[in-house]
């Protein structure tokens, strides 16, 4: 019988690197599963696509001919089980060849068994010899993060633990760690649903630095606020918490059932805004705006490791323009005085310091500095009184996702 977790990693591996899709649309589109099942090809599809560069150089020696894609991707996943999660090397190449099989590539078994058995011999001794972070990293990113690049590139190779942010007054689940930015931090794989308190709304799962935005915000109770660009709504949930009246505007329609899904489970109830946050305007000038603009997401690799592969650097044009779209737009929607938190999951500066110089330049705002302590990261904080969190920060502890974030006001 086919293994359901190696058989929904392949169909993600294919849709990812052969389509070119987001793992999470891939995800949708997976037959109906065993929701472990599900979550188990899930992450073991995220581990091939975190070091694919790697898996593939293991296994090249050991390829006399080059198979068709997707053999490769049957190698990859009985490599990935091999070399990096430690399967028995009999369970890993008799799943492997069995995968070949059904997904019918039967002419194909005798090969997988060759190559698996060898990279099970040898494929250890090779692994210690790669530069891993550098194979497994595309060069534009390495390019673009500069010096940066070999210890976010290191902090890549491991999955991220899973961080919480806690409704006001509400306890954290047993077996966390509290970070000194106040979320709440658990090991990577935890199943979040069932963990005690998730039905009753108590908590959301939030990145430590995704959670930053937010509190640089400092929503006050009652004020007017509008959250641009807040599907799932992490943020919005944030906002919402403190008392101020938040309306969320979100321009894809799939993703607001979801942010009304989550804000549902959490008992919040902002206004929600099916809109383009380019063209939406505010029934009255707003005290504030979170801005969180879609981006490269190159700060949630560890997350998403399938932005390793679906991501060009050609894209990123198209993407600051909208950036600086949605800062015009958020700077027409305040009142003087009103204050505006620009964000981005990049790390790309082009997506983050690039487009507050241009937006200083062009639009009546003035930079706040952020305070030193960098809400609990100090080492966040840049020379321009900005914030910088790259996945290399807290190493120790799991790193976090990578943000840029800048407070504004309206002149
Ligand atoms: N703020 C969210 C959170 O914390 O959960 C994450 C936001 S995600 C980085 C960017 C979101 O912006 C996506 O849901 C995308 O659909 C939405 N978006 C992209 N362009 C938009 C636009 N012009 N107007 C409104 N939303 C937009």
């Amino acid at each position: 019988m086919t293994d359901p977790t190696r058989s929904a990693a392949f169909d993600l591996l294919t849709a990812v690197l052969d389509r070119g899709r987001p793992i999470e649309e891939a995800l949708d589109a997976l037959p109906a599963m065993d929701a472990r099942d599900r979550a188990a090809g899930h992450r073991l599809a995220a581990s091939v696509l975190r070091r694919l560069g790697t898996l593939d150089a293991v296994m090249e020696p050991f390829l006399t001919k080059r198979p068709p894609v997707p053999v490769r991707h049957v190698l990859r996943l009985g490599a990935a089980a091999l070399l990096l999660l430690d399967s028995p090397p009999h369970a890993a190449v008799a799943t492997a060849v069995d995968l070949a099989r059904t997904k019918g590539l039967a002419p194909f078994a005798g090969l997988v068994n060759a190559v698996l058995r060898r990279i099970s011999a040898g494929g250890v001794a090779t692994l210690a010899e790669l530069d891993a972070p550098r194979l497994d990293t595309p060069s534009w990113l390495w390019s673009a993060w500069g010096r940066d690049a070999r210890a976010i590139a290191t902090a890549h190779q491991q999955e991220a633990p899973i961080d919480l942010t806690l409704a006001p007054g509400a306890q954290a689940p047993e077996g966390g760690t509290e970070l000194p930015t106040g979320s709440w931090r658990y090991p990577p794989g935890t199943r979040v649903a069932e963990l005690s308190g998730f039905a009753e709304g108590e908590f959301w799962v939030q990145d430590a630095a995704a959670a930053l935005p937010a509190r640089m915000l400092a929503a006050q109770p009652g004020e007017m606020i509008a959250d641009l660009c807040a599907a799932p709504g992490g943020k919005t949930a944030q906002l919402a918490a403190s008392g101020a009246r938040v309306i969320a505007v979100e321009r894809d329609a799939k993703r607001i059932d979801r942010l009304r899904e989550n804000l549902t489970r959490l008992s919040l109830h902002p206004g929600i805004v099916h809109a383009d946050a380019t063209l939406w305007q505010p029934p009255e000038l707003l005290d504030a705006v979170l801005l969180d603009a879609p981006c490269s997401a190159t700060g949630t690799i560890r997350r998403h490791p399938d932005v390793l592969h679906i991501k060009r650097a050609s894209d990123v044009g198209a993407l600051t323009k909208l950036q600086d779209k949605l800062l015009d737009a958020a700077c027409a929607m305040l009142r003087p005085g009103g204050r505006l938190v620009y964000a981005v999951c990049s790390l790309l500066p082009a997506e983050g310091a690039a487009r507050i110089d241009a937006a200083l330049a062009r639009l009546p705002l003035r930079l706040v500095p952020i305070p030193a302590y960098g809400y609990g990261v100090p080492e966040a904080v840049t020379g321009d009184f900005t914030l910088r969190t790259t996945p290399a920060l807290w190493s120790d502890q799991g790193g976090m996702d990578g943000f840029f974030a800048a407070r504004l006001e309206r002149i």
